[in-house]
């Protein structure tokens, strides 16, 4: 393991632990429903600004979005590149893959992760 990989898996950690609460902030101010179609059901939080483009955990910078409305949103995924060429969905991919190694996700939790990347 590099001095690299173990720096991006500490926050890695850090910030699937702060997009659980980033996500309880927003339910807390704006209620548990999606703020472009008003759905109920499920809602995920969403950063308007990508932390990965700057974006902060601010909840200025977040949005309350079911998981359809998430997903249009999450097309960019396939389009937008890091400063250093990687496409987003190969950090995705990677940090699906950090996720399982941590505990954070089981096995078939990933793979579902995967196909719903892969639709995108
Ligand atoms: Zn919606």
């Amino acid at each position: 393991m590099t001095p690299d990989s173990s720096r991006n898996r500490a926050d890695l950690r850090r910030d699937s632990a702060l997009q659980r609460r980033f996500r309880v902030r927003l339910i807390e101010e704006r209620g548990h429903r999606c703020e472009q179609c008003g759905n109920a059901e499920k809602v995920e939080a969403h950063h308007r600004v990508p932390l990965n483009q700057g974006g902060t955990w601010d909840l200025e910078n977040g949005q309350l979005l079911c998981p359809e409305c998430h997903k249009s949103t999450r097309s960019f995924a396939w389009k937008i590149q890091r400063g250093d060429g990687t496409p987003t969905r190969d950090v995705l991919f990677e940090a699906i893959a950090q996720l399982v190694e941590y505990g954070g996700l089981t096995e078939s939790e990933a793979t579902d992760a995967r196909n719903r990347l892969r639709n995108y």
